[in-house]
């Protein structure tokens, strides 16, 4: 659930790159890969220039950035033109459909691809003095040469709780998600605090309940768009469930009876299988 062992990360482009390297090239968040039946695979270097060659100028890179070797093939990054339009038998699509399309390892990748592309798109300026930035040595960083920022790529933590009482778990539901489904409860870091004291606001926030036990899970990088996330599982401790504003309904699920959760993209699904196969032998019939 994050970047493969095989990814050997590099910030600065060799001198002769090949042109097998695995291509990455977004328009805006999508990517764009070979559509093939329910599959998907990533272009090479070679035939994204070839497709551009062939009457569609647009997809030339607006700009590239070295993400170092996967599989010992090169890995680059590209920004494309947001008038692009993808060439036939192919498709820019969108980072989170893609995750059963294209081989795991390559998706995770994809997940970090997307996220430097943007950095670099909106850091060409600097945001305190308007001065063009300049890209640094051995890092995917850029510097203003007036004023001395740094803006590097953006990271947004966020703490995400399995809160269990029992045989029964906390769940709720975001107005966005699909029909019927429910998730462990979720919530960015604000500046100055610790994620245990991230844990304890969110959950008091979101229903009003009161927490003990609190211990890290695992974490998951969640590119949509910049997330990373950082599980806990947490003991109820005291209060009734009180519903507010982020959610539309939280209830306490028993392990015999869960609703629908998360698809196996995410942590929030890992840790609710992980509570669940420590239940699943101590369930009543
Ligand atoms: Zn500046």
């Amino acid at each position: 659930m994050s970047l493969p062992e095989d990814f050997k990360p590099a910030v600065e482009i060799p001198d002769e790159l090949s042109p097998e390297s695995w291509a990455f090239a977004f328009r805006d968040q999508r990517l764009l890969v070979h559509t093939e039946d329910q599959g998907a695979r990533l272009p090479s270097l070679r035939e994204l220039e070839i497709a551009a060659g062939n009457g569609n100028p647009d997809l030339d890179p607006v700009r590239r950035q070295y993400l170092g070797t996967y599989l010992g093939r090169g890995v680059v990054s590209l920004e494309i033109d947001t008038d692009a339009e993808a060439p036939d038998g192919m498709a820019f699509c969108g980072l989170r459909g893609l995750f059963h399309r294209v081989d795991e390892p390559l998706f995770w990748i994809a997940a970090r691809a997307v996220q430097i592309v943007a950095w670099d798109r909106d850091h060409h300026f600097c945001g305190r003095c308007a001065t063009a930035t300049e890209t640094q040595p051995g890092e995917h960083s850029r510097k203003c040469p007036s004023c001395g920022l740094m803006c590097y790529p953006r990271l947004s933590p966020a703490v995400i709780v399995l809160v269990e009482r029992g045989d029964e778990v906390l769940l709720g539901r975001s107005p966005h998600f699909v029909p019927g489904m429910y998730s462990t409860l979720a919530g960015f870091v604000e500046p100055g605090e610790s994620l245990e004291q991230t844990v304890a606001r969110e959950i008091e926030e979101e229903v009003g309940v009161k927490l003990t036990n609190v211990r890290y899970f695992g974490s998951q990088p969640w590119p949509f768009p910049n997330s990373l996330m950082l599980g806990f599982r947490a003991e109820w401790a005291s209060g009734d469930i009180v519903i507010g504003d982020e959610i539309e309904d939280a209830g306490w699920f028993h392990v015999d009876n869960l609703p629908r959760i998360p698809p196996n993209i995410s942590i929030a699904r890992a840790l609710i299988e992980a509570w669940i196969s420590e239940h699943r032998g101590t369930r009543r019939v």
